[in-house]
């Protein structure tokens, strides 16, 4: 056995399962406070997938439907979240003008292996990007193919900030998100979703590479009674993730 320098142990905190959301399992008992305390970098949704969560710098930004951006009140909640203590080991310029798909080639370059989880921050300046973000739901609850439907999607241009987000590898498919899952708030703070595209005209990425997964499950019973093994789960996240 022999193990390689460039990885240390980290760990990534998650709660709930990417599953049980595409399956309608949209409230828990996780708090924000909670939630906090388990890393001051991630993502994840709300109760009710009211807006998208964004964790930046230990803030939590509820980023809503309606176009607004606020901070999280500490006793909100989330049906599922995924965060880190940030610890960059990895960092890059990208080249100029590049898309989502040339920045995530240019990002696969960089990691030592394709089989850890990585936390990954882009900071620069954007042409443009292209967000969509969840609306609050109502009981009783969709499945999430049918719930995001009704997504907010928005095209911002010429705009600094920040993606926040994970690559995960294709093991934890139903666990979380396979590939990149992230999204992004500009520097002033009031705008951001859920990432589907966008073109970097420079920025740099930073890498924290996570070794150990700490998960922890609802114990509702809409989580006890929710199918976690749908035969069609890769098409649910790719019309739920990508719009694809
Ligand atoms: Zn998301």
């Amino acid at each position: 056995m022999s193990t390689t320098g460039v990885v240390t142990r980290h760990e990534v905190f998650q709660t709930s399962l990417m599953s049980a959301l595409l399956d309608g399992v949209y409230e828990d008992e996780m708090t924000i406070g909670e939630l906090l305390g388990h890393g001051g970098f991630g993502i994840g949704t709300f109760n009710a997938l009211d807006g998208e969560l964004l964790v930046l710098g230990g803030v939590a930004y509820q980023l809503r439907g309606d176009g607004t951006v606020t901070r999280a009140a500490l006793d909100e909640r989330t049906p599922y979240s995924v965060v880190t203590n940030f610890v960059p080991h990895i960092h890059a310029e990208f080249p100029a003008d590049v898309t989502r798909t040339q920045a995530s080639v240019f990002i696969d370059t960089l990691l030592p292996s394709q089989n850890y989880m990585y936390a990954l921050r882009i900071t620069g300046e954007f042409s443009s990007v292209r967000t969509r973000t969840v609306v609050k739901q109502e009981k009783p609850y969709r499945p999430m193919v049918e719930a995001t439907d009704d997504d907010e999607i928005r095209e911002v241009d010429d705009v600094r900030g920040t993606i926040v987000g994970f690559r995960t590898p294709l093991y934890e498919q139903g666990i979380s998100v396979p590939g990149c899952h992230v999204h992004f708030i500009d520097d002033d703070r009031t705008r951001g979703g859920h990432v589907l595209d966008f073109e970097l005209r420079h920025g740099e990425v930073e890498l924290c590479l996570g070794t150990d997964l700490q998960l922890r499950l609802p114990l509702t019973s809409d989580f006890q009674s929710a199918d976690l093994s749908p035969e069609d789960l890769q098409r649910q996240l790719d019309k739920t993730e990508s719009h694809a």
